[in-house]
């Protein structure tokens, strides 16, 4: 019965999972800015993609609105870490706002190429989600310069204005192999399409999925611990199953967790996206103990120390304060 099935029952947990250093450096900017300036702050869009974090905060006092015109002329607004267009800035200015920028470095990285190359008059293919805050930022450097590709499906119907001055860029929370496709599909047809100086795919995103492959063969069931719109929680249930796990599962908070999903299973992976606190994923643990999943195995396929400095505006106020 119960006890011979509950012998051979495991949990291999990834690692490295969870916050990457530009959520971090996020979460810590609002919090930071709460306890400096005093609540409300403005937070433009979700600072991160997690409902948790954001329910966390405006419980602090933050005030999370989607657009810069919702913000009182003269208050304080913080950029998330997924980057905006430069027009944002000047909104924000002609409103006499005061900024703080949490878009993380490697956002502002792949921003950065894209000024770069467009100010050099190449034409950008930008492989990314379509509507998704980051491309949104990234495609606002250089709007008339920049086409999305959102797969290798969009391939066949990119027209370009000169196929010898081309370059690719992408989101930085896609999953690799994916990306690779959409790459060798661009190349068949562009032969001459140049490739970013270094990864716009980032750390995190990549460890998280190497990650999750290494466990995804041996379970029979992945929990992920992520929001339905964050990108890199999104693929790693994919990776997941690409990877060979036979079922794999997206969930805000361990309650979102079906017992059914339990049937036959043996071996359950957990892993959680980058913009996933802890917490949460001790909650999922709990969870699963008590259905017999206490034997957990940390399989570890990287070791992560990367940090961010905050933001240069709040630096200097906490300076000024100290
Ligand atoms: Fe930065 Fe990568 Fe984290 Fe996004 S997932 S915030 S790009 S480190």
């Amino acid at each position: 019965g119960a006890m011979t099935a509950s012998a051979r029952r495991r949990v291999l947990l990834a690692a490295p999972r969870g916050y990457c250093a530009g959520v971090d450096r996020a979460v810590i900017t609002v919090e930071k800015a709460l306890e400096q300036y005093g609540a409300p702050v403005y937070v433009r869009k979700q600072i991160v993609h997690n409902k948790y974090v954001v329910q966390t905060l405006e419980k602090k006092g933050a005030i999370f609105v989607d657009e810069t015109e919702e913000v009182p002329e003269g208050a304080i607004v913080i950029f998330s870490a997924h980057g905006v267009a430069p027009v944002v800035h000047d909104e924000a200015a002609q409103r006499r706002l005061a900024s703080i920028d949490a878009t993380c470095p490697l956002v502002t990285k792949v921003h950065k190429e894209a000024k770069r190359f467009a100010s050099e008059d190449y034409d950008i293919l930008l492989i990314g989600h379509e509507g998704h805050e980051e491309v949104i930022g990234t495609m606002g450097e250089a709007p008339e310069r920049i086409h999305l590709v959102d797969g290798p499906e969009d391939v066949a119907g990119l027209s370009v204005r000169d196929e010898n001055k081309l370059v690719w860029l992408s989101q930085t929370t896609l999953s690799v192999d994916e990306t690779m496709e959409t790459v060798d599909k661009l190349k068949e047809r562009f032969p001459a399409l140049v490739s970013p100086p270094s990864d716009d795919i980032c750390y995190a995103t990549q460890n998280r999925q190497v990650a999750v492959k290494q466990l995804g063969a041996d379970a029979d069931l992945v929990v992920v611990v992520g929001s339905k719109n964050s990108s890199n929680s999104v693929r790693l249930v994919e990776v997941a199953l690409q990877a060979g796990a036979r079922d794999a599962h997206l969930v805000d908070f361990a309650d979102e967790i079906d017992e059914a999903w339990l049937e036959g299973v043996s071996t359950v992976g957990v892993t959680s996206g980058a913009s996933v606190p802890e917490i949460l994923v001790e909650g999922v643990l709990e969870w699963l103990a008590k259905r017999g999943y206490e034997d957990v195995e940390v399989v570890t396929s990287a070791r992560e120390s990367i940090q961010f400095s905050l933001p240069k505006e709040l630096r200097r106020d906490l300076r000024a304060e100290a």
